[in-house]
């Protein structure tokens, strides 16, 4: 046995999601249940509601699921179509296609606007389809703000512009599943109908909760919409009492985190949390295209219009292996990267910079993917972390301007 099977010291956590839970929110975890009647649990409850509201900058309805990102997406679908339905998805990357997918499993249609993984669907495409969609059988577009699996980030404002030009009836539905708290995301002044997020991203907190927010349009849509639906069910669930908001027993022990973690992004500010992330995501983009120099990879996003601020993809050229690059990173260096996912698996490994992360983590981070080049014998140019640090030293002296 070598010394190194031996794992000390702190693991860095440096996937898209799950990501860092802050000790603040772990602390708030560590709790008995309490009883469903409860005032203090059901007003703490009610609060996380109301400030979950204004992360996604919205007046709306809002529903929460003991559930992953997955149920999410479920429940957006069953509650606002019927089987036979068709939904339009711009290709973006895995989640969109994973999302139209399930879509098809619960016997809606698609048509996918094809597109190829290293930029968005111009908005353009989008209104040139919807406008000759004269019958208005498209009923929804299916976008994901970001898509993890590519780093590729969608103008979710251009798109609203695409249909309204269009002057096309369909409902927006948006994931901010990696977005939410991580990049400015305006459900209401966007004209976004159901905007859908999880619990282990931006929001810091470990996976298990699922949120539907919805606008008065889809409700509306909900009244007709067929889809076989228990759990679901926003009927069921817009009733005053918490046991059937929640379809059941809530999710109190995860709502206490949630609290927490509403509490750490309101002190820090919206703003100030997207410009964090803004600054890492530059930080390791810089670094990136440090080592890409010497011709080993690239960033897999093209269009720094579209770059995300919480995931970087970094695509290998042929003859590189992103899995192996993963797994030596964790297993030897005990830094958890993310993989290349569906086309991408293989040809790209991902740096997850969303949530509770500050410049030290990051750096830690780069400097173990530098570890790994050097061991793997992966050409890189050296010296990637140190442009991180003057990029992020600079940010500093100019009052953390990204
Ligand atoms: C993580 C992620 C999901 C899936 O969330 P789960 O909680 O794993 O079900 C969906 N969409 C996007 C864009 C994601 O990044």
């Amino acid at each position: 046995m070598s010394g190194y099977s031996v794992k000390r010291g702190r693991s860095l956590l440096n996937t898209p999601g799950p990501t860092n839970v802050p000790e603040r929110v772990q602390r708030a975890m560590v709790r008995n249940p309490m009883d469903l009647g409860d005032p203090i649990a059901l007003s703490m409850i009610e609060s996380c509601f109301e400030d979950l509201k204004k992360i996604f900058k919205t007046e709306h309805e809002l529903f929460m699921y003991a559930a992953n990102g997955h149920g999410a997406w479920e429940a957006a679908l069953v509650n606002t179509l019927s089987p036979g339905d068709l939904l339009l998805v711009p290709e973006l990357g895995n989640f969109s296609t994973g999302w139209g997918e399930m879509a098809e499993a619960l016997q809606m249609r698609t048509e996918t606007i094809k597109g190829d993984w290293r930029q968005a669907i111009d908005p353009a495409k989008i209104r040139d389809r919807l406008a000759a969609d004269k019958n208005h059988e498209i009923k929804g577009i299916l976008v994901i703000q970001t898509d993890t699996a590519t780093s590729v980030t969608c103008d979710v404002a251009a798109i609203r512009k695409a249909m309204d030009d269009a002057g096309h009836p369909a409902l927006l539905f948006v994931d901010t599943i990696p977005t939410l708290a991580v990049t400015d995301f305006r459900m209401d002044e966007w004209g976004v109908d159901v905007a859908v997020s999880a619990s282990q991203k931006g929001l810091m907190m470990p996976p298990g909760l699922g949120f539907v927010a919805a606008s008065p349009k889809a409700l509306e849509a909900h009244k007709k919409a067929t889809s076989q639906r228990r759990y679901w069910d926003w009927s069921l669930r817009l009733a005053a009492e918490s046991y059937r908001t929640f379809c059941g027993t809530s999710p109190q022990i995860q709502l206490y985190g949630l609290r927490a973690s509403l509490d750490m992004l309101l002190e820090e500010g919206l703003e100030n949390v997207f410009a964090r992330h803004k600054r890492l995501a530059r930080a390791t983009r810089i670094a990136v295209e440090h080592w890409g120099q010497a011709g080993a990879m690239e960033l897999n996003a093209i269009n720094p219009d579209q770059y995300a601020d919480g995931v970087t993809t970094i695509l290998l050229k042929e003859g590189y292996d992103g899995t192996k690059i993963r797994d030596v990173c964790r297993d030897e260096l005990q830094c958890a990267l993310g993989g290349g996912l569906r086309n991408l698996s293989g040809k790209a490994f991902r740096i997850g910079h969303m949530g509770d992360m500050n410049e030290p983590m990051l750096y830690g981070a780069l400097a173990s993917v530098e570890a790994t080049f050097a061991y793997l014998d992966v050409p890189y140019t050296p010296g990637g972390v140190t442009k991180a640090i003057e990029y992020l030293v600079e940010c500093r002296k100019r009052g953390g301007k990204a």
